[in-house]
């Protein structure tokens, strides 16, 4: 990189991948480097960083930078999904710890904490993370190393207090990690709130193309535990892979509009759904009538992200009619690609879902809000007809 403008603001920075350009051809993309292993100076040095592929690739690192830039934290880690990157975090807790996890979370998370984590020794307390006296109740002081949040959760979108519990994680000897898939860091910055580490599910709307699975942490220090848990990407083999990098930081470089769009006609929609007759209740945190409008407003700048959650007045058989007869929105899993999304979450979420059957989840993508609203409104009739 030649000399830069300081001071830029992250818009900047994403649309620019941070200005690399290639040295030898002056690209403004930079090539994608496949390379599993480096060649060793004749003193049997490394002396360029690079020794082999599973801990460290320079196309990793280069998306892993534009990352970190973008959540203002000194460090980035790119892991093979969403899960990885998560799993991770858990993998470098001391052997025996206590975790504090939301009731509303991503499903398969809170799945691998239930039945898998405690199978290697962590145990897993899982309460109303928008109740503050209720998390810190659940908080063991010396015991408890983990306070995990999600914001906005997964699927009823409810939000949580980054600093308030960032704290009381604190004052228990604990860190905090965010799940901040759906805020983006376009809307909500957790390592500026006091959280230690901020986690994406990347396939989401960091990649925003529907075309990577990927995960990502970023740290608010370079200390100890963020050591560990870069030897856990190492050691378990979790690395992402080179081409998804590439992509994903292709994806970046359009972050900024794509969210702004969505989270734009996301608000759109949610109002027009929530005066419609077939709908009793739309959830989502740009709402006045949201419970936690009023700290999503103070948390999120700029925006409430592109996720919401209906419920269908006729209930659970009208839901999934209105699913099966949506002919513009995709009936599919996952979220945060420019193509808009429905799902019946209860039918996947199973047993111990805090998931309403009457619920379906929208991901709101970058079609006209007229063309979502009108074929949703005809799925809607025709399922209450
Ligand atoms: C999708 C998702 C994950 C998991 O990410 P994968 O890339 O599918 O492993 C975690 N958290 C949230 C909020 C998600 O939406």
């Amino acid at each position: 990189m030649t000399a830069k403008p300081t001071g830029l603001q992250p818009r900047t920075l994403a649309a620019q991948a941070l200005g690399w350009e290639e040295a030898e051809t002056h690209a403004v993309v930079t090539p994608i480097h496949v390379a599993t292993t480096f060649i060793r100076d004749p003193d049997n040095q490394y002396r360029n960083g690079f020794v082999y592929g599973r801990p460290d690739n320079q196309t990793v690192r280069q998306c892993e930078a534009v990352l970190a830039a973008l959540e203002e934290g000194p460090e980035a880690l790119l892991l093979g999904s969403g899960m990885s990157a998560a799993t991770a975090v858990v993998m470098a807790l001391p052997a025996g710890a206590h975790i504090v996890a939301p009731t509303v979370m991503y499903w398969a998370l809170r799945n691998w904490l239930m039945n898998d984590a405690v199978t290697y020794g962590y145990t897993t307390t899982f309460v109303d993370t928008t109740d503050l006296a209720a998390v810190k109740a659940a908080v063991e002081p010396g015991k408890t190393k983990l306070v995990w949040l999600e914001t906005p959760s997964n699927p009823l979108w409810t939000v949580s207090d980054i600093a308030a519990i960032s704290d009381i994680a604190h004052a228990a000897g604990a860190i905090c990690a965010v799940d901040s898939t759906v805020a983006t860091p376009v809307f909500t910055r957790p390592l500026a709130l006091g959280a230690d580490i901020v986690m994406h599910a990347a396939t989401k709307y960091l990649n925003g193309h529907s075309d990577v699975v990927a995960g990502a942490l970023v740290t608010r220090e370079v200390n100890e535990f963020w050591a560990k848990v870069r030897r856990v990407r190492s050691m378990h083999g979790q690395i992402l892979g080179p081409f998804e990098a590439f992509l994903l930081m292709r994806g970046m470089r359009t972050l900024h509009v794509r969210v702004e769009a969505q989270a734009k006609a996301a608000l759109a929609l949610a109002e027009r759904l929530k005066a419609h007759a077939m709908v009793a209740d739309v959830l989502y945190p740009g709402l006045a009538s949201h419970p936690q409008h009023a700290l999503a407003a103070r948390q999120m700048h700029g925006g409430f992200g592109g996720m919401m959650s209906i419920r269908v007045k006729a209930g659970e058989r009208a839901a999934v009619s209105t699913a099966a007869r949506v002919e513009l929105w995709k009936r599919a899993t996952s979220l945060g690609g420019v193509e808009s999304l429905i799902e019946h979450r209860a039918s996947i979420e199973g047993a111990g879902s805090p998931c309403p059957t009457d619920l379906l989840r929208l991901s709101v993508g970058l079609e006209a809000v007229d063309d979502l609203y009108a074929d949703i409104d005809r799925a809607l009739r025709a399922a209450n007809a």
